[in-house]
């Protein structure tokens, strides 16, 4: 059993989320993919993201009808906030020794991997499948000193593909599994930047999510544009 983790704010959940996790599921023969909302911040102001149980609704309507893709409310639960160690350590007790953990993630979220908690206990418990996002390069994992020596020659190969796939072995019996995937344009920060500013979202979003934005008036009022970008 092969079950991937993709967590994120989600703040809101967009087209792009939805093709990472479906297109990895297909390309890594995935038998479910659990997308985890992270919890609400506790010691930031209240505004610095769109309250948890709004981002859970939208995540859930961004998956219903997609195959294998699921929603998991561990972060939303904790009281504090979760770092990934703490969300991959229980859930790799909790399902046990015949199932691998894949954790995906963009490439632009993976480059901070060294300001994470524990990165390199995280690295041994799990599989890494880091997935393109523009205008990052995978040529910039070479700086992580958290991972073994990376071949140049190939990084910017897979730079240069469209949709190529390199797997290196870590220390510990996993994988970095580094995918290029067809770009995809949509970010959350410009999503909320469309909404405040009443821009055309052009697609971005799928259709459940953005009726949901407008019935519930998320990211458009006066007390938004206070919030911090980036
Ligand atoms: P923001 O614009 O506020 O940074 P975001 O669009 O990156 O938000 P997150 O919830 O922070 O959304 O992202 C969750 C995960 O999805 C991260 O690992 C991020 O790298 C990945 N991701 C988001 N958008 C894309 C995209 N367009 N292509 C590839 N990966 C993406």
């Amino acid at each position: 059993m092969k079950i991937g983790l993709f967590g994120g704010t989600f703040d809101p959940v967009h087209r792009c989320h939805v093709a990472v996790a479906t297109q990895v599921r297909d390309r890594l023969h995935l038998d479910r993919v659990l997308l985890i909302p992270s919890g609400d911040p506790p010691h930031k102001p209240p505004d610095t993201l769109a309250p948890a149980f709004h981002r859970l609704a939208m995540v859930r309507l961004a998956v219903a009808g997609e195959a294998s893709l699921e929603v998991s409310e561990l972060e939303i639960q904790r009281p504090a906030k979760s770092y990934s160690i703490e969300t991959v350590r229980p859930l790799k007790g909790q399902y046990g020794p015949g199932v691998e953990l894949f954790f995906l993630i963009g490439l632009d979220a993976f480059l901070e991997l060294p300001t994470w908690k524990d990165a390199p206990s995280l690295l041994r418990l799990c599989h890494f499948v880091v997935v393109s996002r523009q205008p990052c390069r995978f040529a910039g994992l070479r700086a992580l000193s958290v991972l073994p020596p990376l071949d140049p020659a190939a990084l910017a190969h897979i730079d240069s593909q469209g949709q190529g796939r390199l797997d290196i072995p870590l220390p510990g019996g996993t994988s970095l599994i580094l995918l290029a995937l067809p770009p995809c344009e949509a970010s959350a920060t410009d999503i909320r930047h469309r909404l405040r500013e009443r821009l055309p979202l052009s697609n971005l979003l799928p259709a459940s999510v953005e009726s949901y934005i407008m019935q519930h008036r998320l990211y458009q009022e006066a007390s938004d544009r206070t919030r911090v970008e980036g």
